[in-house]
C-alpha cells in the first residue's frame, strides 16, 4: 500500500513556518510522505496566520477552491491549522463545511492523530457512498480540535526536516503576555510558554550536529523569554550565552523583541558574544505618544529612543529593524509626522509597514476605524519612501568593505549567488557555484541598493556575469526578506 500523502501550505510569519516543519514531523512519523504538488496530495493542510485580514483572505480563497476540488474528490481531507483555526473554529466549519478538520497550535502534538482520524472518517463516507445533502453541498468530517494544550513545541523535533541545510529557527516559547490593543496573537496563541534552557541547549545541539551554523531563535516576544519559567534563572541572556557555547555554531539571532524588555543584561551579551547577529528586530509601531498609549505598547518615544542609546553604546555597529502601523485609530497627521520624525532620527536599516486593519476579537476592533482607506494608503507610501532611502544609505555605509557573507543559495537571477551578513544584509554577488551554499565567503561590497548590496567574492574562483546592469540589479534587490515573527 502507498503511503498516504499530505501537502502543507503556510502562510504568515516564521513561527508558522517552524510550526509547519513540526507538524510534518508527526505526518512523516506516522507514515505520511509529502507530495511534490497539492494536487496529489491526499490531505491538504493550510497553516495560517490571523494577524492581518489580507492573510485571511488568501485562506479563504483556497478554501473556496478546495470545496470544488472536492466534489470531484471526497475522500480528500482538508484541515486548516493554526491561527484562524483557533480563532474562526466554528465560523469556519459553518462557512466551509467541507472543511475535515480544525486544529488549533496548541493541539498540535497529536495533529497525526487527527489527521489520521479524518482519513478513516471521509473513507467510510465514500465506502457508504453517503450523498452530499444537495448537489453543490461538500460536507467534510468537521472535527474540532484546538484546545489540548500539547503544543508542537512538545514534538522531539526531527532536525532533518527543514529548509535549508545550513541554517534553521528554533521556537523557545509561544504566546505572549502583553496586552497591545490591535493584536490577536495573545487570543490566538495563548500566554508566554517558554521551553526549557536544557530542551533548547539539546535541540540546538542536535542541529548543529546535522550541519546547521547559523540558528535564529523565535518568540512573539523573544526576549522576554523565561519569565514563566519561575525559580530557574532562565532569561534571554542565559539562553544565549550558553547556546553561544556550542562549537560548531557559528551565528546566534533572535526575533521578534519588545522594546520593554531590552534589559541591561541582554545589551552586555549582545556586546560581549561575537557570535550574535548584528541586528536587533525591535518594533517601535509609532512615533507618536498618543498612539502608543493607545495602542498600549508600555513605553513612550523617550524611552524607547534611550533603550536605543543605551544599545549603541555597547553594541555600535548594531543595525536596527522596525514595525509600524499606519493610520492606527485616531491617528492624526501630527501623530504620523511624529513617526516619520522617529524614523528618520533613529535611522533604521529596515521596517515592516502596515496599514492598520481591525481584528476581530481585539481592543482596538470597537474604537472606529477613522482613518480612510487613501490616506492609510498614503501614509503607508510616505513612510516606504523614507524606509528605503533610510535602507539604502545603511547599505551605502558599506560599499567599500569585505563583509562575511554565509551563502543561502542561487539568487533570482541566473549568474548570481545570494546570502547574508551578519547584520542581515542581503548580498548578491557573481558566481555560479552551487558548492558555496551553506559556506561563509567573504564579499567585498561594490555597490548598495535600497534592499540589498552588490559585491564582488574574494578568495574563491568567481564566475562570470560580474557586470553590473542596473535593471538586474533591480530585479535582485526586490528579492524580499520573509523572516520575521509577527507580533511584538
Ligand atoms: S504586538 Fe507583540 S507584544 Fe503586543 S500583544 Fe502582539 S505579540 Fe504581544
Amino acid at each position: 500500500m502507498t503511503a498516504p500523502k499530505y501537502h502543507l501550505t503556510s502562510y504568515g510569519c516564521q513561527m508558522n513556518k517552524l510550526d509547519s516543519e513540526l507538524v510534518e514531523t508527526k505526518l512523516q512519523q506516522r507514515g505520511y510522505s509529502a507530495a511534490t504538488a497539492e494536487a496529489d496530495a491526499d490531505v491538504v493542510l493550510i497553516n495560517t496566520c490571523s494577524v492581518r485580514q489580507h492573510a485571511e483572505d488568501r485562506v479563504w480563497s483556497k478554501l473556496g477552491k478546495l470545496r470544488i476540488r472536492k466534489r470531484t474528490e471526497p475522500q480528500l481531507v482538508v484541515g486548516v491549522i493554526g491561527c484562524m483555526a483557533q480563532e474562526h473554529k466554528r465560523y469556519m466549519l459553518a462557512r466551509m463545511p467541507h472543511i475535515d478538520l480544525i486544529v488549533g497550535p496548541s493541539a498540535f502534538g497529536d495533529i497525526d492523530d487527527t489527521v489520521e482520524k479524518a482519513r478513516t472518517r471521509n473513507r467510510e463516507l465514500v465506502a457508504q457512498r453517503e450523498p452530499a445533502r444537495t448537489k453543490h453541498e461538500v460536507v467534510g468530517a468537521g472535527m474540532v480540535s484546538v484546545d489540548h494544550g500539547i503544543s508542537g513545541d512538545s514534538i522531539k523535533r526531527n532536525v532533518k526536516v527543514r529548509p535549508h541545510q545550513s541554517q534553521a529557527y528554533m521556537s523557545i516559547m509561544r504566546g505572549c503576555n502583553m496586552p497591545c490593543s490591535y493584536c490577536i496573537v495573545p487570543t490566538t496563541r495563548g500566554d508566554e510558554i517558554s521551553r526549557p534552557i536544557a530542551d533548547l541547549v539539546d535541540e540546538a545541539n542536535r542541529l548543529v550536529d546535522d550541519g546547521v551554523s547559523e540558528i535564529t531563535l523565535l518568540g512573539q516576544t523573544v526576549n522576554a523569554y523565561g519569565r514563566d519559567l519561575k525559580g530557574q534563572d532562565a532569561t534571554l541572556a542565559r539562553l544565549l550565552r550558553e547556546l553561544h557555547g556550542i562549537p560548531a555554531l557559528r551565528r546566534l539571532a533572535f526575533i521578534t523583541s519588545h522594546p520593554n524588555f531590552l534589559s541591561p543584561d541582554l545589551i552586555d551579551v549582545l556586546a560581549e558574544l561575537p557570535k550574535l547577529s548584528r541586528y536587533l528586530h525591535l518594533p517601535a509601531q509609532s512615533g507618536s505618544n498618543a498612539m502608543l498609549k493607545a495602542m498600549r505598547r508600555g513605553y513612550t518615544v523617550e524611552r524607547y529612543k534611550k533603550r536605543i542609546e543605551q544599545l549603541w553604546a555597547k553594541v555600535p555597529d548594531m543595525e536596527l529593524h522596525s514595525d509600524f502601523i499606519v493610520g492606527y485609530p485616531g491617528e492624526t497627521e501630527e501623530d504620523f509626522e511624529a513617526t516619520v520624525a522617529l524614523m528618520k532620527e533613529l535611522r533604521f536599516s529596515q521596517s515592516y509597514i502596515f496599514k492598520y486593519s481591525p481584528r476581530p476579537g481585539t481592543l482596538s476592533a470597537e474604537l472606529v476605524d477613522d482613518v480612510c482607506d487613501a490616506e492609510k494608503n498614503r501614509r503607508n507610501q510616505v513612510l516606504l519612501a523614507v524606509q528605503e532611502e533610510l535602507s539604502a544609505e545603511r547599505n551605502q555605509a558599506v560599499v567599500g568593505s569585505t563583509v562575511e557573507v554565509l551563502v543561502e543559495g542561487e539568487s533570482k537571477v541566473a549568474g548570481r549567488m545570494t546570502g547574508r551578513t551578519s547584520q542581515h544584509r542581503l548580498i548578491h554577488f557573481a558566481s555560479t557555484d552551487k558548492q558555496l551554499v551553506g559556506q561563509y565567503v567573504p564579499v567585498t561590497v561594490t555597490e548598495a541598493l535600497a534592499h540589498s548590496c552588490v559585491g564582488d567574492l574574494q578568495g574563491h574562483d568567481a564566475a562570470e556575469g560580474g557586470a553590473h546592469d542596473l535593471q538586474y540589479d533591480r530585479d535582485l534587490d526586490h528579492e524580499q526578506d520573509p523572516a520575521q515573527v509577527s507580533g511584538s
